[in-house]
């Protein structure tokens, strides 16, 4: 019997969310840090792709992000406000 692997990408798309549209559970708190920030390291950090750059701010969409914290540990300047979803929302696991 052979085993199926899967990559990365494969586990995450089998992810499913319960998108909380009225209250994201992420924000970003004072956008004219993004503007100072040089490195803008959370545009390349988040596994989700959640942080967009256009020009010189970061644009943050919250619907697919799989709740890892990332985020909120390398934001040089403490702007990400981070709170879980409410209960029963955002990303349900279908890989552990
Ligand atoms: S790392 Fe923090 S301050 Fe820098 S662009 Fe991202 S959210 Fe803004
Ligand atoms: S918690 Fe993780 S997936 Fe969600 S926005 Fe932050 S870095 Fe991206």
């Amino acid at each position: 019997m052979s085993l199926k692997y899967f990559t990365i990408e494969e586990r995450l798309n089998a992810n499913a969310w319960d998108v909380d549209v009225h209250r994201p559970h992420i924000r970003i708190k004072d956008p004219e840090k993004c503007r100072k920030c040089e490195k803008k390291p959370c545009t390349y950090m988040c596994p989700a792709k959640c942080y967009v750059q256009q020009g010189d701010y970061v644009v943050l969409s919250t619907e697919a992000c799989v709740e890892c914290g990332t985020c909120r540990v390398v934001c040089p300047h403490g702007s990400i406000e981070w709170n879980y979803p409410r209960s029963g929302m955002g990303i349900w696991y279908r890989f552990t």
